[in-house]
C-alpha cells in the first residue's frame, strides 16, 4: 500500500488529509473527485491504513504492524470496497472478473496487491451499482468494526450508482455513525445527488502533468517504456496515469506512425484501399478511435509549430517530420482537418458503417476546396 508521500501530484489533498488527521477532525464522508487514474483510490486506501496503523509516525503508516500488513494485502476486515461489476458474470468466472477489475483499478503494473478470493472486499452487484450492494454496505456500516478504530468504505465510480442505491446511501450519510468513514470516488461529481454532495467533504484531485506521468511510467513500471513511448502515452493520456499505463502496453509509437501515414493517404489510391481493408479487418473501433486521437495529436503539433508556440511537442521524437508537414500546411487547413477527425470520431461512436467512415475521412482530409473552419 503506497503512502501519501508516494502518490505523485496530490500533495495539496494529502496536506488537507494530514491536517484533519492531526486535529482528529475527519468528516464522516469524503468525495474524492478527479480524472481516472490520478490517485483517488490509492489515497483512499492509504488513508484507511493510516487511520488504523498501530505505529503511524509523521503521517505515514508503518507498513509493518498487523493491521498494516492486512491493508497491504487488501484483506483487512474493516476495509470495504465497492465498485460496479457486470451482473451477468457468475460462479468461477466471477473471481476471474474481480481479479481483472482489481488489476485495472489498481493502476496496473504500478501498485501490485496480493489478492485471494477470500479478500474482504464487498463488490457491487451490478454493472451500475444497485441498491442491493448499497444495502449490504448499510448493513456493514451498522455493525461494529471487527478490529479497526475506523471502518472505511470506498465506493469507486460513485456516479454510477442507481437512484435507488444513491437514496439508500443518503440514509447512511444522514445518520452517520462514529467510527465509519465513507469515501466516494468519482470522475464526474456533477452526476451525484445534491443531497449527497452537500453531506460529503469534496476534495479535488488534479490532473497529472505530462512530465509527472513520464517519470512515473519510467520509474514504476516493471517493464519501463522508452522515453519516446512514455512521452507519447503521457501526451495522449490527458493527465491520467492509468490511461497512460494502458497506452504504453499497446505499442504507441507504431500506432502513432500508422496515424501519420493515415493522415497522408491519397483518396482512391491503392495504399488507401489497403489501409481501409486493414483497419476494417481489425474490427476494433477503440483502436481506430485511437488512430484518430494520434492523428489529432500530430496535427496539434503541426499547428504549434506554425503558431510558433514554445510548448514542447507531444511528438518531439519526430520533430523533423512535424516541421516538414508544417511547411506544406496552413493553420486554417490544419484546423479543418482536426474538425474532420472530430467528426469521424463522432461517426465511429454512432455505429456508422466502418468502411464508409474511413473512406470518408481519407477523402475529407485531402479536400482542400472545403471551407476552412476558424
Ligand atoms: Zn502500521
Amino acid at each position: 500500500m503506497p503512502k501519501f508521500s508516494e502518490v505523485i501530484g496530490q500533495e495539496s489533498v494529502h496536506r488537507l488529509l494530514e491536517g484533519a488527521l492531526e486535529r482528529d477532525r475527519l468528516p464522516h464522508a469524503y468525495i474524492f473527485h478527479g480524472s481516472p487514474g490520478v490517485g483517488k483510490t490509492t489515497t483512499a486506501f492509504a488513508l484507511a491504513q493510516r487511520l488504523n496503523c498501530l505505529e503511524a509516525t509523521q503521517g505515514d503508516p508503518c507498513g509493518a504492524c498487523s493491521p498494516c500488513r492486512k491493508y497491504e494485502r487488501l484483506q483487512h476486515p474493516d476495509l470495504h470496497w465497492h465498485f460496479p461489476m457486470p451482473a451477468s458474470v457468475k460462479g468461477g468466472k466471477r473471481a476471474e472478473e474481480i481479479r481483472k477489475q482489481l488489476d485495472e483499478r489498481l493502476e496496473p503494473g504500478i501498485f501490485r496487491f496480493h489478492f485471494s478470493t477470500a479478500a474482504s472486499i464487498a463488490i457491487g452487484r451490478d454493472k451500475d451499482t444497485r441498491a442491493g450492494s448499497v444495502a449490504e454496505l448499510r448493513h456493514q456500516a451498522g455493525m461494529h468494526s471487527v478490529e479497526a478504530r475506523t471502518k472505511v468504505f470506498v465506493i469507486s465510480e460513485a456516479d454510477r450508482m442507481t437512484d435507488a442505491a444513491a437514496n439508500s446511501l443518503l440514509k447512511i450519510l444522514e445518520e452517520p455513525r462514529p467510527g465509519n468513514l465513507l469515501i466516494l470516488c468519482t470522475s464526474n461529481p456533477g452526476a451525484l445527488l445534491d443531497t449527497i454532495l452537500s453531506r460529503c467533504q469534496a476534495l479535488r484531485f488534479r490532473d497529472l502533468t505530462e512530465d509527472e506521468i513520464v517519470a512515473l511510467l519510467q520509474e514504476k513500471l516493471a517493464e519501463p517504456p522508452s522515453k519516446k513511448e512514455a512521452q507519447l502515452a503521457a501526451a495522449l493520456a490527458q493527465g491520467s496515469l492509468s490511461r497512460a499505463t494502458g497506452l504504453v502496453e499497446e505499442e504507441v509509437v507504431e500506432q502513432r506512425d500508422r496515424a501519420v501515414r493515415f493522415l497522408n493517404l491519397l483518396p482512391d489510391s491503392p495504399e488507401s484501399h489497403l489501409a481501409v481493408a486493414d483497419l476494417v479487418a481489425m474490427k476494433d473501433r477503440v483502436l481506430i478511435e485511437r488512430l484518430f486521437d494520434f492523428g489529432d495529436l500530430w496535427l496539434g503539433d503541426v499547428l504549434r509549430v506554425l503558431a510558433g508556440s514554445s510548448v514542447p511537442l507531444a511528438n518531439r521524437d519526430a520533430e523533423a517530420l512535424v516541421r516538414e508537414h508544417a511547411r506544406s500546411l496552413t493553420i486554417p487547413e490544419i484546423k479543418r482537418r482536426m474538425a474532420v477527425l472530430k467528426e469521424a470520431r463522432r461517426a465511429l461512436r454512432g455505429n456508422v458503417y466502418l468502411p464508409l467512415i474511413l473512406r470518408d475521412v481519407i477523402e475529407k482530409l485531402h479536400d482542400r476546396t472545403a471551407i476552412p473552419v476558424g
